[in-house]
């Protein structure tokens, strides 16, 4: 591990300083009022970071509980309220962002534990392992090429090595202008890799960002492969709470936001924005409406077209934005969790968490009770286990049981022994809130900053000038729309960092 990350900082694989910060005061000069609308990663992250700097700030958050879907909430099962989550979340190391955010509560991180191992099942072949290959490029992919069962030396010779080089290739501006008006799936198929290569290394990867192959495009495939694999000098290992999000994250950052002054209001929905005079004001569905000089919109990119399109006063001042909501507001397809408490394990050799390859409708499975304190507790009396399925992009139209009930069959034919197994508690949903990436969607993906004065976006669907993806992606352009809030009054901005902003191939 320390030679391949060696290797890889002679190369230029490391950690890149995006923006210093710095540049101001340490807290704002004058008396500043900014509203975040959204309590998920991206609005907490922003109003961390002006919390902190003297920004007088409030976050809206419509659900009875913060987190949005990284959330968590008590749920009332047969033998008594146990918390439920918006499901299983990898904790990347090289979430640089979204970690510095998370150690304002925990300096050394110490809610996260390393998840062992990362296999990718499939029924017709036998498991893929990622999460013990070296850390850095390029003898991660060198060792991915020489240990995987699913490529042979005689498929290289085959593959189209040409089509691969793009891989090795992100450009920020060069792979937008020549891969985003094609799809995932047609660049896949340009490698002519033999179809268990396919299966096993790359489509489990790309179900990933919740889109699926054939309607995502090929240019974000890219820069997700360069973000998670070729230029990221921390491995593809993860880690995960042992407790769940609104213990081990909400419950503290909230405490953190107050003590500098911030506050947090849940069960609020904002329905509307209307210009004020020195700034915006934000209308709720309780009939109240609160005055700031800058807003952060920090919602899911469905709920953020419903409020441009309900805000009369955004034709006039924003009209690009206008523009760009129809299309960025529909999202990628559904997604489906389902949480089963059953009534005995599963063989004791099975990882804590696994990536499935080729199932219809099962993307991954999470054993909780090998994860986290409170299913551990529950399985140790019960003798049970506490089994997490997800799908991340799965049919339109079913209804989430029906879709549990799906993943629940496939994954049986993955683990037998799990078919043996009674269901003592099932909780259910299916989603459609992830960003989409459609083909030629780049170009006109909203970035942090508006045309507007004041007004600043935030998100796991909006645009980044650097690497950063799903949960990063989110602290990452709430702590910019926090910088941008910071230096229009004089204050300090907060340090951004990267992956390696290219690919190690880029001209
Ligand atoms: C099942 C599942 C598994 C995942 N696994 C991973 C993983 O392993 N690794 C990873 O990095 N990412 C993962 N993700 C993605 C990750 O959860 C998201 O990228 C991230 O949580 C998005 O955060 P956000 O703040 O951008 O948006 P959200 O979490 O959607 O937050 C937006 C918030 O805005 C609120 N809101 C909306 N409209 C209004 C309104 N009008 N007024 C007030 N509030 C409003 C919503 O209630 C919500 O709380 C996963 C997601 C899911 C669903």
């Amino acid at each position: 591990m320390a030679l391949s990350r060696a290797v890889g900082r002679l190369i230029g694989v490391r950690r890149h300083v995006v923006d210093p910060g710095g540049g101001g005061t340490p807290r704002v000069p004058r008396p500043t009022r900014a509203m975040v609308v959204g309590g998920g990663i991206a609005g907490m992250s922003a109003a961390v970071v002006l919390a902190e700097r003297g920004v007088a700030v409030t976050v809206l958050e419509a659900a009875p509980a913060l987190g949005g879907r990284l959330g968590a909430w008590p749920e009332e099962l047969p033998d008594g309220t146990r918390r439920n989550e918006h499901g299983f979340h990898a904790f990347f190391r090289q979430y640089y962002n979204w970690r510095s955010i998370l150690r304002r509560v925990d300096p050394a991180l110490g809610f996260l534990k390393p998840v062992p191992g990362y296999p990718v099942l499939s029924a017709d072949w036998p498991a893929e392992e990622f999460g013990r290959l070296p850390s850095a490029p390029p003898a991660n992919l060198l060792a991915l090429l020489l240990r995987s069962p699913s490529l042979r030396l005689a498929d290289l010779r085959v593959m189209d090595r040409d089509a691969a080089l793009p891989l090795l290739a992100y450009d920020p501006v060069s792979t937008w202008a020549e891969f985003d008006e094609r799809t995932a799936d047609e660049l896949l198929a340009s490698l002519r890799l033999p179809d268990r290569a396919r299966a096993m290394l790359f489509e489990v990867f790309s179900h990933s960002f919740f889109n699926h192959e054939a309607e995502m495009s090929a240019a974000e495939m890219i820069a997700q492969f360069h973000f998670y694999l070729l230029g990221n000098p921390e491995g593809l290992a993860f880690d995960a709470p042992d407790e769940d999000y609104a213990m081990a994250i909400w419950a503290p950052l909230t405490r953190h936001l107050r003590r500098h002054g911030g506050q947090v209001h849940t069960g609020v929905t904002v329905t509307r924005l209307d210009r004020a005079a020195d700034g915006w004001r934000v209308n709720t569905a309780d009939g109240a409406s609160h005055d700031a000089g800058h807003v952060v919109l920090a919602v899911d990119p469905p709920a953020l077209a419903r409020l441009v399109a309900a805000s009369p006063d955004l034709v006039e001042a924003a009209p690009r934005l206008v523009a760009r909501m129809p299309a960025f507001g529909r999202p990628g397809p559904p997604y489906a969790v389902a949480r089963y408490w059953l009534d005995g394990d599963v063989r004791p050799d099975r990882a804590v968490f696994s990536g499935v390859s080729r199932q219809p409708t099962l993307d991954s499975v999470t054993l909780y009770h090998r994860l986290a304190v409170e299913p551990r507790r529950w399985a140790e009396r019960t003798g049970g286990a506490v089994v997490e399925l997800h799908a991340y992009a799965c049919e339109p139209d079913v209804p989430a049981a029906e879709l549990a009930e799906r993943m629940r069959v496939e994954l049986t034919a993955l683990w037998p022994e799990a078919a043996g197994l009674q269901v003592r508690a099932l909780r259910a949903r299916v989603e459609a809130r992830a960003p989409a990436f459609p083909p030629g969607s780049h170009p006109d993906r909203p970035g942090v900053r508006t045309e507007v004065k004041g007004l600043y976006l935030a998100g796991d669907g909006i645009r980044t000038e650097f690497p950063s993806a799903l949960m990063e992606r989110s602290a990452a352009t709430g702590i910019l729309a926090a910088n941008h809030i910071l230096r229009a009054e004089g204050a300090a901005a907060e340090p951004l960092l990267s992956v390696r902003p290219r690919g190690l191939l880029a001209r």
